[in-house]
């Protein structure tokens, strides 16, 4: 694995933000930084490890994961941790250059 892997944004929703999918699972989702493509993998962070930060819960040390699609390395950080759909919606608007459009 290369220590440097290129970082993106990634977004773990749960409770009221996560209703349009099985509440049992812990994704964080996000995009590839090499192919585009929008990938999702299990949250494996303890959420006492995110801190509150620029209005959200973040967790700045993120996660280093494999994308699916092209089966390279990438950061996934910061991750954001949403509740609800207005934090959803204040995610959107905050971090609209990130290229993550969350559904909603
Ligand atoms: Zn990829």
């Amino acid at each position: 694995m290369e220590r440097h892997n290129p970082e993106t944004i990634g977004v773990r929703r749960t409770g009221w933000a996560a209703l349009d999918r099985d509440p049992q699972l812990d994704t964080v989702e996000f995009h590839c930084p090499h192919c585009g493509h929008r990938d999702q993998k299990n949250a494996r962070r303890e959420r006492t490890q995110y801190h509150f930060t620029d209005g959200f819960m973040q967790d700045l040390q993120g996660e280093v994961t494999q994308c699916h699609s092209c089966k390279r390395y990438l950061r996934v950080v910061p991750i954001v941790l949403l509740h609800d759909q207005d934090e959803t919606r204040r995610f959107a608007a905050v971090f609209a250059d990130e290229t993550l459009a969350v559904a909603g």
